[in-house]
């Protein structure tokens, strides 16, 4: 592998309280920075701005209206990104933050200067951060739950460099054949090869009943990596150090190869 992106999903960037999960943010910047040894081109797709935000509003959880949401993600993602910098440069690292928009993907010019742009930062051996602007685009904010877009960001980032893989890191051990917070009795999916109706069904169950359950955004996000060329993986991000145990071919998540 030469090009990584690691999607950071919310659940397990937020704390019980909402707010950042700092320890979380630390053992993954550890995590990074190990497996950056073997590695060396990683790009972060990381949600959290808002969680990182709400707080300086004066808000005591996070908003649901739209544009408060806005609000506190504008707030909160310079704060996300000091936190990334700080981490980081305890290993000597350097970051940088990239906001970009799924229109972005559909202007040609627009791609070419991102992926010279990510392509010049990986060169440099910076750490790019990536994210959506919300400022412009609100995908990954209307959402009430966590389950945003960040997970199809991360695919179309993954396909503009031409990444190798795609690890996404959420709060379960991967895709389950049905899911895992309403069926105790669920089975970790250790290997795909093809993404069809069954699956997208299994994964399309939400615990509120309403609209889609995370991972069915997560299976659209694979199969549109995999349509690039780049494998996938989907991971319990809660111990970072299933990076580096994927990476090396443990057992550990659901692979889409
Ligand atoms: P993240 O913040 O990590 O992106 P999401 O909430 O978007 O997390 O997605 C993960 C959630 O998807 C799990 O916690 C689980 O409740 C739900 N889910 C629904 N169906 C499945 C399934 N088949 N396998 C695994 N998780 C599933």
């Amino acid at each position: 592998i030469e090009t990584l992106v690691v999607k950071i999903g919310s659940n397990i960037l937020l704390s019980e309280n909402e707010g950042l999960n700092l320890d979380f943010i630390r053992s993954l910047t550890e995590s990074v920075a190990d497996v950056q040894r073997k590695i060396k081109n990683i790009v972060i797709v990381s949600s959290g701005a808002v969680g990182a935000g709400f707080r300086h509003l004066g808000f005591s959880s996070r908003p649901k209206n739209i544009t408060d949401r806005q609000a506190c993600a504008a707030i909160g993602q310079a704060r996300l990104i000091w936190l990334y910098e700080k981490e980081f440069e305890a290993f000597g690292k350097s970051v940088a933050q990239i906001l970009i928009t799924k229109d972005d993907f559909a202007n040609s010019r627009r791609c070419l200067n991102a992926r010279y742009a990510i392509r010049r930062l990986l060169e440099f051996g910076v750490v790019p951060i990536i994210n959506e602007n919300d400022t412009v685009v609100v995908d990954e904010l209307k959402y009430f739950e966590s389950f945003g877009d960040n997970d199809n960001l991360s695919a179309l980032v993954a396909g503009l460099i031409g990444a190798d893989l795609l690890l996404i890191l959420s709060d379960v051990n991967g895709l389950y054949d049905k899911n895992p917070s309403v069926y105790p009795d669920a089975k970790l999916i250790h290997d795909v090869q093809y993404i069809d109706e069954n699956l997208m069904s299994a994964a399309g169950e939400s615990v509120s009943g309403v609209g889609t359950g995370g991972m069915g955004s997560k299976l659209k996000a694979a199969k549109k990596a995999l349509n690039a060329g780049c494998h996938v993986g989907i991971i319990n991000g809660r111990d970072t150090a299933n990076i580096s145990r994927f990476i090396s071919g443990e057992l550990v998540g659901t692979y889409f190869s």
